[in-house]
Parts: C-alpha cells; sequence; structure tokens
C-alpha cells in the first residue's frame, strides 16, 4: 500500500532547520516535569520564601496542566510582580508542532520537535464520542521488532514527564483545543524501559488537578518488560496493561521481537496472569506469518491461562519491511478461532492508513532512516 499524500492535508509549521527557532535552553526548573504532589510542594516552599500566600500554589499549578497556558505571563489571575518572579525562577516547557496531517477518516497525526530537534509522534483518533490520544514515551525505541518503523529507527533518547504529558498538554493549547478522553502509549517507544519518565507522567494524566484522565481510560501498552509491568501493578490506580503479543511461540516470537530472549513468552503470560486487572493482548496479523489455524489454537491457550482479552491489530503496511498484511477474511477466520475457544476478541480497524499513522511512520518519512544513537537493549535505556 502506497501513502496518499493527496488525500491528507500536511502543514508544514517549522523552517527546515528546527534549532534555527528553538533558542538557547533555560537553565530554569522546569516544572512540567513534576508529579502534581511534587510540583505542589515545590510551588508551596517557593511562595513560601517570598511570604506569599500558600493557595497561590493550587492556583498556579491548576495552569500548568487543567488549564494550560503557555507561559506564566498568561496567568493573569496573578499579580504581574508575582509572574515574572516566577518566569526567573521556572519555566514551562513547550514541544514544536512541526508537522499536522488529518487523514480521510479524521485520525489527526502531529509530529513534534524537543528542544534538541529530537522528533516524536501523537496521534489523535476520534471514535464517536470518544477522541484517543496515542503518545509516544521514548524518541525512536531500542527493541527492534522486525514489522515496526521505530524500531527501525534505533533509540535516541528517553522522554521526560514534560514531553510525554506534554503532548497532551500541547493539543489543549491549540486552537480549536484537542481534548482526549482516552490514552494509549502506543506511539514511538517502550514505555516500560522508561518507567523513570511515565510513572509520573501516568499522575499527571490522571490527577483530577492536571489532566484528569480516568485510570481506565489510560491503557499502557509494553513488549513484556517484567519489572516495568510489576512497578505498574503496584500502582493503586486502574491503568490498563496491554501486551504485544504478536506471535505465541518463543520460535516464532523471537524472529519478530529480539526482546523475547531477554523476556520470553512464559514469564511475560505469568506475569500477565498475576497482574490484578485484566489485560489485553496485542496481536499484529502479519500475512503467512503468525495468522495460521495454529497460531490461533496457541493464541487461545496463552488468553486463557490469564483470561486475556486479545485486540487483532491488522498491519499498518507503511514502512513495514517486508511484511504484508493478513487479507481481512484471514483476520476473520482467526478472530472466530479464537472465540471458539471461548477468548474475548475484538478486530481493530487501521486507522490514519493515508497519513503514515502507525508507530513510527512520520517521523522516518521526514528524516529517512538515521543511524541509531544506541540500540542495545541493556545499555543508557533507564528500566523500571
Ligand atoms: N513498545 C510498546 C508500545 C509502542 S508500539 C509495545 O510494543 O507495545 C504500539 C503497538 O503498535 C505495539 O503493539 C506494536 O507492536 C504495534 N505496531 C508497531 N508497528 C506496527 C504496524 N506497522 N502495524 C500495526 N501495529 C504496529
Amino acid at each position: 500500500m502506497t501513502l496518499d499524500h493527496s488525500m491528507s492535508t500536511a502543514l508544514p509549521i517549522l523552517p527546515s532547520d528546527p534549532a534555527a527557532s528553538r533558542g538557547a535552553s533555560p537553565v530554569t526548573e522546569n516544572l512540567l516535569d513534576l508529579a502534581p504532589d511534587a510540583a505542589l510542594t515545590r510551588l508551596q516552599g517557593w511562595l513560601g520564601e517570598r511570604g506569599e500566600p500558600a493557595y497561590r500554589a493550587a492556583q498556579i499549578f491548576a495552569r500548568l496542566w487543567a488549564r494550560p497556558v503557555r507561559g506564566f505571563d498568561e496567568i493573569t489571575e496573578l499579580p504581574k510582580a508575582l509572574r515574572e518572579a516566577l518566569g526567573e525562577s521556572f519555566h514551562l516547557s513547550r514541544l514544536t508542532l512541526s508537522t499536522r496531517q488529518r487523514s480521510n477518516d479524521g485520525t489527526e497525526k502531529f509530529l513534534f520537535c524537543m528542544h534538541d530537534g529530537q522528533l516524536i509522534e501523537t496521534v489523535a483518533i476520534p471514535d464517536g464520542d470518544r477522541l484517543t490520544l496515542c503518545i509516544s514515551s521514548q524518541a525512536g525505541c531500542a527493541l527492534q521488532c522486525a514489522f515496526c518503523a521505530t524500531g527501525a529507527m534505533g533509540f535516541q533518547r528517553n522522554l521526560l514527564p514534560s514531553e510525554i504529558a506534554g503532548q497532551v498538554r500541547e493539543l489543549r493549547l491549540l486552537d480549536p483545543p484537542l481534548l482526549p478522553t482516552n490514552i494509549v502509549f502506543m506511539g514511538m517507544g517502550e514505555p516500560m524501559m522508561n518507567w523513570k519518565g511515565v510513572d509520573p507522567t501516568l499522575s499527571l494524566l490522571n490527577d483530577p488537578r492536571a489532566l484528569g484522565i480516568g485510570a481506565r481510560h489510560i491503557t499502557i501498552s509494553t513488549v513484556g518488560v517484567l519489572p516495568g509491568i510489576i512497578a505498574l501493578s503496584e500502582r493503586p490506580e486502574q491503568f490498563r496493561l496491554a501486551i504485544s503479543i504478536h506471535a505465541p511461540s518463543d520460535e516464532l516470537r523471537k524472529t519478530l521481537m529480539p526482546v523475547n530472549t531477554k523476556y520470553p513468552l512464559a514469564e511475560v503470560i505469568a506475569a500477565a496472569a498475576t497482574f490484578d486487572r485484566r489485560v489485553t493482548f496485542e496481536y499484529v496479523m502479519l500475512g503467512g506469518v503468525n495468522d495460521q489455524a495454529v497460531h490461533a489454537t496457541q493464541l487461545a491457550q496463552l488468553a486463557r491461562e490469564c483470561r486475556a482479552f486479545v485486540n487483532l491489530i491488522p498491519l499498518h503496511p507503511g514502512g513495514s519491511m517486508g511484511f504484508t498484511p493478513s487479507p481481512a477474511p484471514v483476520i476473520a477466520t482467526f478472530a472466530r478461532a479464537l472465540r471458539a475457544r471461548g477468548v474475548e476478541t475484538a478486530v481493530r480497524r487501521s486507522r490514519g492508513l493515508d497519513i503514515a499513522a502507525a508507530c513510527g511512520q512520520l517521523r522516518t518519512e521526514r528524516l529517512g532512516r538515521r543511524v541509531p544513537v544506541a540500540t542495545e537493549i541493556d545499555g543508557q535505556i533507564d528500566e523500571a
């Protein structure tokens, strides 16, 4: 399938050199990197030192995420001197919108440029009353799943909370604003290999004083990084867990997902079985590779072991490196075989086909294939 850009609107917003519009990076503390309680404590301390009333902390915090501002000068409910003092001690980082593309089906894709020139993708998927935002947790990815465009670009760096939750914040700052009802960590990167960034981000997304999105409407998707699954299960909120299974045997899975060597299927399934909430299996349908009857039988067995719900995902063909999507009738037969074995199964629709909306595809299109900075799984990556 070729990408049809005549059907979509691409709005280049930046000059070709993103560095030109960046300026020097500020040296003050970025309030957007702090989880809600930490930010409020920090603000209370700072206000106390200045003899300002403590209630101002909540007032300022409300303008970081819930009713976001572009800069402190926009918090007009504060005295001007206080706004100026805030600007001398802190800053609010922004992500620069580099490209915005709209698909025929209403899906929108955003390419954001970070302060260091790294590019990340965010996809907004409308569906009836819902607006699901697919966010990135890393620039690039170390995992090298064979069918994934992000894997092909290699790992660049972890994102900070201000850059992960910042994707939601930036869309709220648009005119008109986009207000997501659901969040999925299914953009670029492996969230469980950036738990240090993802953990406070979950609080920012969920806390009613910040972005206020219900925990059941926030899904973290992982290849099965076990320490991350444990860390997520230890949080009290009802965040949802999705596991990218993609192959029902170690033999096949390790050819598609090198991470299977470190976290073999049996351990991932055992972790899913002990997770105290219902888990979803993601299973991308690769024509002639993992879509046969035997795979359905094996997958049903795994799903039953941990009472998982299965999402069958048609392969998004852009940049899919030699794989072809399973034909629709093959997917339907596969779904029937799972359901016949008592496994709840949904077949996902591919969205944004005309705008390269799958993981990593837009950045790849923009930059070409880059030599990765680091690709080792254990190296510079901050695991849970
Ligand atoms: N690293 C995490 C989250 C990011 S990818 C994970 O792997 O779960 C989100 C989902 O998109 C994963 O299930 C991934 O396997 C899938 N994906 C990647 N490339 C795809 C493509 N071309 N078509 C369909 N799904 C794809």
